[in-house]
């Protein structure tokens, strides 16, 4: 049998190699239909935050690209008639992108990832989500990394990151698969 410290660095090592494997499949996926890896995860952040007024600056930050690349990225999805630009309804200065009936299509086609992940046992998806919700939060105390908008780190969280998890703003009791990881009402603790 392996030692903790064994276990820990096993564990490490295999969410390192699903980093890794992750962004070779979006590589992957992206030479194939002519996009940027930016590109999809522009996509993929445009249609998780829909309704939201995003635009260059806010992908910028979350993304961590500089402005001028997001703006040349969206550019060429405008081009290709995946995204449009709008007037932000909340600041008639500025434009958000808005995901086109293409680019909505390609979003919800999903990827090899979304497959794997379909395949596990519902009890081990609980487990897994929970315990890499864990390894992010404690990142983001010890390790200064970008906010991360999820339960864990979040004022209005009341639980015990196991089996109990209350949102005191939604006033709503939540399963492990309603816990949010990206959560525009998220307010750091
Ligand atoms: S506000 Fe959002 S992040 Fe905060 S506890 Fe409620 S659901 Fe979770």
């Amino acid at each position: 049998m392996s030692s903790p410290s064994e276990l820990d660095a096993h564990l490490a090592q295999v969410l390192e190699r699903i980093g890794e494997v992750g962004r070779a499949l979006r590589w992957k996926q992206a030479v194939e239909e002519g996009l940027s890896p930016l590109q999809i995860r522009i996509l993929g952040f445009l249609a998780d935050h829909a309704g939201e007024g995003v635009g260059v600056a806010r992908l910028a930050e979350e993304l961590l690209v500089s402005k001028p690349t997001i703006s040349d990225s969206v550019k060429l999805l405008a081009d290709r008639k995946f995204v449009v630009r709008k007037p932000d309804k909340n600041d008639a200065r500025s434009h958000a992108l808005h995901l086109t009936s293409l680019g909505k299509r390609h979003v919800t086609a999903g990827t090899p990832m979304d497959a794997a992940v379909a395949e596990l046992l519902p009890e081990h998806k609980e487990v897994l989500l929970l315990g890499l919700m864990a390894v992010l939060e404690s990142l983001f105390r010890k390790e200064s990394v970008q906010m991360q908008r999820m339960c864990f780190t979040c004022k209005h969280y009341e639980g015990d990151r196991k089996g109990k998890h209350h949102c005191l703003l939604l006033e709503k009791t939540m399963q492990v698969a309603e816990l949010r990881t990206d959560c525009a009402e998220h307010e750091v603790a």
